[in-house]
């Protein structure tokens, strides 16, 4: 369960966040969507604890994240929190494994372990032909999957993804579209997902409706 209670964000004169309330109940998918400079952005990097409201508390896993120390928060954040963005952000000189493995390594668990889990998620997501492959020699389509199982690696309490799909093609896009709800129904995966896609948030469990820095009703 994520909870968030009237947060707050301005930046320079304008107030981009106006008091936003939200409770994204545990193994829902719930998509964000608006105009352009509506807010979403600003709202999942907050949810994703990557940056500080002006005010408000936010409870991920019942752990009032805002409140930890630097250090606590970013162990918080690689544990708990999996990032799928528009562009894919993995490493160039890392293959598809090792780029898979890093957010587990980087929350100190054993090489063996985390290989496995990486494997099984490559293989579960149709790339265990892709192992090796650097991110220069994936397709668009297998470099996101890649980055959603970097974003699985640690058995995140959620996934926060900004446009995931925007720089896919027709069939890439429904192919991760359809990972989002497998995931959700098969891991009871917490999702929360920016999107301009009307349809894909058709089918969401509750579309957040953003305009002008609010919730809409
Ligand atoms: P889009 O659909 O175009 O991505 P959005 O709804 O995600 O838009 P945000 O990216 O959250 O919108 O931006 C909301 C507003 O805040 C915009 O007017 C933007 O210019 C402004 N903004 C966002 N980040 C910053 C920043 N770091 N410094 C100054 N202004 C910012």
């Amino acid at each position: 369960m994520i909870y968030a209670k009237n947060i707050t964000k301005t930046f320079g004169d304008l107030q981009v966040l106006k008091g936003i309330d939200l409770e994204i109940p545990t193994g829902k998918l719930y998509s964000i969507v608006g105009p352009s400079g509506a807010g979403k952005t600003t709202l999942l990097q907050i949810l994703g604890t990557l940056s500080n409201p002006d005010s408000g508390e936010l409870l991920i896993k019942d752990e009032s994240v805002f409140k930890l120390g630097e250090k606590q928060l970013a162990a918080f954040r690689n544990r708990e929190i999996g990032f799928v963005f528009q562009f894919h952000y993995l490493l160039p000189e890392f293959n598809a494994l090792e780029n898979v493995c890093l957010p587990a390594l980087i929350a100190k668990k054993g090489k063996k372990e985390t290989e496995e889990r990486a494997k099984e998620l490559l293989d579960f997501l149709g790339l265990s032909q892709r192992l090796t492959h650097k991110p220069s020699e994936l397709s668009g389509g297998e470099r996101q999957r890649v980055a959603v199982a970097r974003a699985l690696i640690n058995k995140p309490a959620v996934i926060m993804a900004d446009e995931p799909s925007g720089n896919l093609d027709s069939k890439n896009r429904d192919d991760l579209h359809d990972l989002f709800f497998k995931l959700r129904d098969e891991f009871n995966q917490t999702l929360v997902i920016v999107t301009h896609d009307e349809n894909f948030a058709r089918q969401s469990d509750r579309i957040i409706r953003m305009r002008d820095g609010r919730i809409e009703e």
